[in-house]
């Protein structure tokens, strides 16, 4: 018997591989399927959003200080900034 955990396969590894419509597409995807008590609230998003657009570690809708998408992140209401700066 095989005790390997299974992982997924990561299939956006390579930036020349997404699609910007397609991974657009699929954070929106995403951010819908947060239940409104889950969700950060417009306002608050908006203002975590900007933060991120003057932050060094933005890089291509990537956060370079946690890899996450920052969009997503922004959107979960719980979810915090690596650095604090929301
Ligand atoms: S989550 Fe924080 S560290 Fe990452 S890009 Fe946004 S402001 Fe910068």
């Amino acid at each position: 018997m095989n005790d390997t955990p299974m992982r997924k396969p990561c299939r956006l590894c390579l930036l020349r591989d997404i699609n910007p419509a397609e991974y657009e597409a699929r954070v929106k995807r995403l951010i819908n399927l947060l239940s409104p008590a889950e969700k950060t609230p417009a306002d608050a998003y908006e203002a975590r959003l900007r933060v991120c657009t003057t932050c060094s570690y933005l890089k291509d809708a990537f956060c370079g200080a946690c890899g996450c998408m920052v969009e997503l992140r922004a959107a979960k209401k719980t979810e915090k900034c690596p650095y604090g700066k929301w």
